[in-house]
């Protein structure tokens, strides 16, 4: 695996790959690195020719500076898992490199609905930082494709949309989220749970499935209040706890039985955040 530190530099390279009509996939990522992003480099394997991804953890995607501080970083053992997955190219800027203009006063994507609902409510700015990030990654590695985890649902329809209005021509590949062997989703910020809320964690899903299992057409209220009942019940303090249309996110109070649904959580357990979501 190649590892490059300056746009200049992987620019070059990937270009010269490009030139000769390899197909490239790419993974961006946060890094601290777990099993559910080596998927991803396993799926781009299967699609592409060249696979590269990136660590970079993004300032401007942080509504919280807390967050950010604590964000668990693990670059030695990140690098040793890529390059076991069979990553080909690593991109790991520094947040100058990235953000030679300085971190405010970036670009406004128009964002619509999208911005309004769940974490765009929840975490204001939060995707306006992840598309700026984005935006320079694909300008920088131009790849065919790009995968994206399902784990975060909503950030896969904003960055399809930001791709779409910016005109960029990468596919965007969807997914499955990667779940631990009692149901919880993987996520970086796992590793920060007390013992106590990591035993407890796996309800997030479980009430996921209970919505899945015992909605019906008509009103779902209930169900939804049920979950959240449930989670702070065992502790858990819920942002939300939502079932929206599939296809568009719109929040839904009642169903007819027929619409694709998702149900989407984010639910802090203690000082970690932790999201998820199921499609049905
Ligand atoms: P992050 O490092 O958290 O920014 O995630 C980088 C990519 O990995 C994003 O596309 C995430 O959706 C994806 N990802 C994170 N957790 C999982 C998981 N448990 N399963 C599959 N993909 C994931």
């Amino acid at each position: 695996m190649i590892v490059f530190k300056y746009i200049h530099d992987i620019s070059h390279y990937l270009h010269s790959l490009q030139q000769q009509g390899k197909k490239t996939g790419f993974v961006p990522t946060m890094g601290a690195l777990h099993q559910g992003h080596i998927s991803l480099i396993e799926s781009a394997h299967t699609k592409c020719d060249i696979v590269i991804s990136s660590i970079f953890v993004n300032p401007t995607q942080f509504n919280d500076p807390g967050d950010f501080d604590k964000y668990p970083i693990t670059i030695e053992k990140d690098i040793d898992m890529l390059e076991k997955a069979g990553c080909d190219v690593l991109f790991l800027p520094s947040v100058k490199e990235m953000y030679p203009e300085g971190l405010t006063d970036g670009k406004q994507y128009e964002l619509g609905y999208l911005e309004l609902v769940l974490d765009g409510a929840y975490r204001p700015g939060h995707f306006q930082g992840v598309c700026r990030v984005v935006e320079k990654l694909l300008r920088i590695v131009h790849p065919d494709k790009m995968l994206l985890g399902q784990k975060d649902y909503q950030q896969c329809m904003v960055l399809a949309k930001m791709v779409e209005t910016e005109r960029l021509k990468t596919i965007i590949i969807i997914c499955p989220t990667k779940r631990e062997a009692d149901g919880l989703a993987m996520s970086s910020r796992n590793v920060r749970l007390t013992n106590a809320f990591r035993a407890k964690a796996p309800l997030i899903y479980q009430c996921l499935q209970s919505i899945k299992k015992e909605i019906k057409p008509g009103d779902i209220s209930h169900v939804k209040q049920q979950a959240i009942e449930k989670l702070v019940a065992a502790g858990f303090k819920p942002d939300y706890i939502e079932v929206a249309n599939a296809q568009t996110l719109e929040l839904l109070h009642t169903w007819d039985g027929k619409t694709a649904l998702v149900a989407l959580a984010a639910v802090f357990a203690g000082e970690v955040r932790l999201i998820d979501n199921l499609v049905f």
